[in-house]
């Protein structure tokens, strides 16, 4: 939005009678539940990146024991907080742990960030407790370090990943982070962890959401804005093909939503969105390349209906 919209749009909503904005309304024009939003300690950090990103509901991901603080948050904001939790694959008691949260209310797995192959042991043994749980699995997914030795993520998706699509069609996927993002390409070949050029139609990425019912997408993190980003003439239609399959989700660290303290976690490869708010950036993205009713899919209704939620 340049500085003249920018007037404009100021300008049209003080105009406004108080009477037309409707209750439960808010800055975006729709309910927004952000899917990926890391588990702050105090329940106020929490809100705090709500409120000030205009953010209605989030879902908290969580690692190993987290129920009491889930169940503190709760208490804090009744209503407004789902969670996911995830433990470490390569331990041979993961699927007892996470077996254990959803019996006490996760209602998926993530996000799943380890040094594992996709199409590994440790993951297939999640994918298969994700269908028989009924609940989504997220998957980070990076094969570029983002610094010195960080190491990759989930490997191999481009290559493997619609074997496992084919192979787990009661589980229900959703995928995240760079590798997933820059394979809206289809000239990627893991030379950077955020290609910046103009998009080459037909990627991987795109062309499973279009094939495989069971594979989402969360807009969440440098990834997803920059996916989204990279080339406006892609973008609109992009989220129009894809409209039930995207879910709105930040992955921002900023401490009050609008890029106080340190978003994107000091990660050198993303200082695009430094000072920046990830949920901020992504929902205008959004917002802007989208008609209402997509903007209102991606930012709420698809994850609603997934997690059973009520507006
Ligand atoms: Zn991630
Ligand atoms: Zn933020």
């Amino acid at each position: 939005m340049n500085r003249r919209e920018f007037l404009e749009t100021v300008a049209a909503a003080a105009a406004l009678p108080s009477f037309v904005r409707q209750p439960g309304t808010n800055e975006w024009g729709a309910p927004v539940f952000d899917l990926h939003f890391h588990m702050r300690p105090q329940p106020a950090a929490n809100l705090a990146h709500l409120d000030g990103a205009g953010v209605t509901k989030a879902n908290l991901l969580t690692r190993g024991a987290a129920l009491d603080q889930v169940k503190a948050i709760d208490a804090a904001a009744p209503g407004r907080f789902t969670w996911f939790n995830s433990y470490d694959v390569t331990k041979p008691d993961a699927e007892q742990v996470l077996t254990q949260a959803v019996k006490a209310g996760a209602q998926g797995f993530g996000e799943m960030k380890f040094h594992v192959a996709a199409d590994g042991p440790e993951l297939r043994r999640m994918y298969a407790l994700a269908a028989d749980l009924r609940v989504p699995i997220l998957i980070h997914f990076q094969e570029v370090d983002h610094f010195k030795g960080e190491g990759a993520w989930s490997t191999g998706y481009a290559k493997t990943f619609e074997s496992i699509l084919k192979t787990y069609p009661k589980t229900t996927f959703i995928g995240h982070a760079d590798a997933f993002w820059a394979n809206v390409s289809s000239d990627y070949h893991n030379e950077e962890a955020y290609p910046s050029a103009a998009i080459s139609k037909g990627g991987v990425t795109d062309r499973w959401l279009a094939d495989h019912p069971n594979l989402f997408g969360d807009l969440s993190a440098n990834s997803g804005n920059n996916a989204l980003s990279r080339d406006p003439s892609f973008t609109p239609d992009f989220l129009k093909r894809h409209q039930d399959k995207l879910f709105f989700g930040s992955d921002c660290s900023c401490t009050d939503g609008h890029g106080g303290g340190v978003s994107q976690a000091n990660n050198p490869a993303a200082a695009r969105l430094a000072g920046k708010c990830v949920a901020r950036e992504t929902l205008t993205v959004l917002k802007r390349s989208s008609s209402d009713e997509v903007f209102r899919k991606i930012v709420s209704g698809n994850i609603h209906k997934l997690l059973r939620i009520p507006a």
